[in-house]
């Protein structure tokens, strides 16, 4: 094949053959029977004086299960073609352990405008779930590779949403992490078709104090401009001065939901405070995914019954996951952990800290109590059920008992 840049090809590598035996193989990978015999049995275990509770809803969301089943039929549909992946497919290091020794090469995203630049026509290209910017989609199709888009509907819902807001002139105001994946493909749709489009994107309730002051009574724009840089925060020529007088509210859609609200409220509350109540200079549409949000409401739910310890499984770069920490935080001694693995002892366990942002060990006498102990466990959207099993069954492993008995008393 000829390396010639030609136009890149949507390819649908759907087909019921290949779609039937990816399906067995990503079941073997990441399925668990004893996380779903549990959860039809009320999502809770207990043998002697441990009990272990789950959330109603955890672990892989539809959008995920769907980056995945296309990231194994791209590989099987391609056997013999480079097929590339931009960064990672989900935020879950083993699942992209498990991609990178199916063959399947990931592209930082550091190198992504230059190595992409480099491919052809011949190569097989995969889109993760959180989608990618407009520029490197760009870069793509002048080399006419073949791509393999697992974008999230979601996802593509609060693209639209943000172009519309261009469309009319509002500027995007888009509550999320400038350097996410998923956020830095929405910055690039609220440029719109035109290019021209603005966006600005905010994480704290302190950015949003800060840019509600400067909504209604003005501010000093090189501040602005020092506070927000870095990461592609705000649209190429944004003028603080200019843009925030129309203003249209959208979501990274894995945000924490309260959160999110209350950013709108204050972003209402300043506009109308600048142009009067009702007025149309703001527009606010919730893009938090339902799957991000059954996630939060089920742990909600877990953390009304009584509990020791919460431990969070997932990926540490993952902003669903994330944002369930926090919400277990708030409550009890909650640990982010990336595997079963980081339960080294009863006593001793390595987590992610949220507030040092690094890696940790902590000492809790929580599980070692000779008490009857309760511990609940939940997932982000990116966890497969048998990461899951594996914390459960070190779980009761460690105040000894065997998977044997835990498989047992469930029916196994
Ligand atoms: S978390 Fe939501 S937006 Fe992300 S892949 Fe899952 S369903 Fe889609």
């Amino acid at each position: 094949m000829s390396a010639t840049a030609a136009p890149s090809r949507r390819v649908n590598v759907r087909t019921p053959e290949v779609m039937e035996r990816v399906q067995a193989e990503v079941e073997t990978h990441y399925r668990s029977h004893l996380v779903e015999t549990i959860r039809t049995q009320g999502s809770l275990v207990q043998i002697g004086n441990t009990t272990v509770r789950l959330a109603r809803d955890f672990g892989f969301c539809y959008g995920v299960e769907r980056a995945i089943d296309l990231a194994y039929a791209a590989r099987r549909v391609f056997a013999d073609k480079r097929v590339f992946l931009l960064g990672e497919i989900i935020h879950n290091p083993e699942v992209n352990r498990q991609l990178t020794e199916m063959g399947i090469i990931s592209i930082p995203i550091s190198q992504q405008e230059e190595e992409c630049a480099k491919l052809n026509n011949d190569d097989v290209v995969i889109v993760p779930a959180f989608g990618a910017e407009t520029k490197l989609m760009k870069i793509i199709s002048e080399r006419g590779c073949m791509v393999v888009d697992t974008t999230c509907g979601d996802v593509m819902s609060v693209w639209k949403r943000v172009r519309n807001y261009a469309k009319t002139g509002f500027t995007s105001i888009i509550h999320g992490k400038a350097s996410h994946e998923e956020t830095r493909a929405t910055s690039s749709r609220a440029l719109g078709d035109s290019g021209n489009g603005q966006y600005l994107v905010i994480l704290t309730l302190a950015d949003v104090d800060y840019i509600c002051e400067y909504i209604h009574q003005g501010g000093d724009k090189e501040a602005f401009y020092e506070r927000f840089k870095g990461a592609d925060a705000y649209s190429p020529g944004f003028d603080p001065d200019i843009h925030l007088k129309q203003v249209g509210v959208a979501n990274q859609t894995t945000m924490l939901k309260s959160e999110t609200e209350e950013i709108q409220r204050r972003l209402q509350a300043a506009v109308e405070k600048r142009d009067g109540v009702g007025s149309k200079n703001f527009q606010v549409f919730d893009t938090i995914c339902g799957a991000t949000q059954e996630r939060q409401d089920s742990l909600f739910g877990l953390l009304q019954q009584p509990l020791d310890v919460l431990l969070v499984v997932g990926g540490y770069n993952s902003s669903n996951t994330t944002h369930l920490v926090e919400i277990g935080e708030q409550q009890l001694p909650t640990f982010f952990i990336r595997t079963a693995e980081c339960l080294t002892s009863l006593e001793e366990i390595v987590h992610f800290d949220l507030h040092l942002k690094a890696e940790k060990t902590s000492y809790s006498g929580k599980l070692a109590s000779t008490e009857p102990v309760m511990i609940g466990i939940t997932a982000g959207a990116s966890c497969p059920n048998n990461l899951i099993e594996d914390a459960l069954v070190r779980v009761f492993g460690l105040r000894g008992i065997d998977e044997a008995t835990v498989r047992a008393a469930v029916g196994l």
